[in-house]
């Protein structure tokens, strides 16, 4: 049997679906998506098997005007996911207007730049939010700017579309033996992963800036004889004033947070889950080396 296996960066605009894309073609949660930007911080690979392929999804970072430090290691992942990869599949969200446009097209203006010759995908996604004029209109657009190898017109949400793009990329990557172990369909360490949902939910109950000013470690992880496990997590944030806005009245949010995230982590790994949350200041948790080193980010980027 010839097998085929090979790595393709899916990049894009912050909140284009590039994570939800990711994670309905691998067919399991194996990355965090909210509908805030900048969810995903770091490279996260998620593994589909299709046919006799291995396809391993780098999903990256959204790709922005960077500001802050903690953005520039963001956006630098991003693109480093993009360098190491086979093929490339840029996300776009066909919906969107204003700002996230720009995004895209300042990301497009750099593949053409660096004259990059791996073969490039186009996703359009969130075709259930669109007119199927408009949607043709910009597959025209951006066709015109960049010599899209394939346009793919999808809901990443909804799985429409999305079993074409799987094929497309099956028969494209080269031939080769499989990287990852068949069942594999994450490289996330689970610790890594129960920290990564906490943040998610957290990303879907706070509002503002809150949300970014965040992070999420697991200290703890103790697994007993009855195959329960408790999990002790710290939720860093950056000022004393937001610390009561995550505890919430009572402890209301917090609480629900970490009965959310306990839920997930208990379907996912199918044994009891004991979790328990800290929220912690720490002014300059985006300032400190460690806590890069923690997200698989470089700290100097
Ligand atoms: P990323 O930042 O590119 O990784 O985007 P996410 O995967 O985190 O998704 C951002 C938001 O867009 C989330 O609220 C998703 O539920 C939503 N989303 C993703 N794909 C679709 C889609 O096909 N249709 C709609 N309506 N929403 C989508
Ligand atoms: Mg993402």
């Amino acid at each position: 049997m010839t097998t085929r296996c090979g790595f393709i960066a899916v990049i894009g605009a912050p909140n284009a679906g590039k994570s939800t894309l990711i994670n309905q073609m691998v067919g399991s949660k194996v990355t965090i998506v909210s509908p805030k930007v900048q969810t995903t911080r770091t490279q996260v690979r998620g593994i589909a098997l299709h046919e006799n392929s291995q396809i391993i999804f780098v999903d990256t970072p959204g790709i922005f005007v960077p500001k802050k430090r903690l953005e520039r290691a963001m956006v630098a992942a991003a693109w480093a996911g993009n360098d190491e990869a086979d093929m490339v599949v840029l996300v776009v969200d066909a919906s969107a207007k204003g700002r996230a446009k720009e995004e895209t097209a300042a990301i497009i203006d750099r593949l053409v730049q660096s004259g990059d010759k791996r073969p490039c995908f186009l996703v359009l996604n969130k075709v259930d939010c669109i007119a199927p004029e408009k949607l043709l209109k910009s597959a025209q657009e951006l066709n015109d700017r960049f010599p899209f190898q394939a346009t793919f017109m999808v809901s990443a949400l909804k799985g429409k579309g999305t079993d074409d793009i799987l094929n497309t990329l099956a028969a494209a990557v080269p031939e080769g033996p499989f990287l990852f172990p068949e069942d594999q369909s994450g490289d996330m360490p689970m610790r890594f992963m129960a920290a990564e949902i906490t943040r998610e939910k957290l990303y879907h109950r706070l509002h503002q800036e809150l949300p970014y000013s965040l992070a999420v470690e697991t200290e703890n992880w103790e697994q007993f004889d009855n195959g329960s496990i408790k999990i002790s997590q710290i939720v860093y944030v950056s000022r004393e004033a937001h610390k009561p806005i995550v505890l919430g009245k009572g402890g209301q949010t917090i609480k629900a947070v970490g009965q959310m995230a306990r839920k997930e982590l208990e379907d996912i790994m199918g044994v009891q889950v004991h979790l328990k949350l800290f929220v912690k200041v720490h002014e300059n948790w985006a300032d400190d080396p460690e806590r890069y080193e923690h997200m698989g980010l470089d700290f100097r980027a």
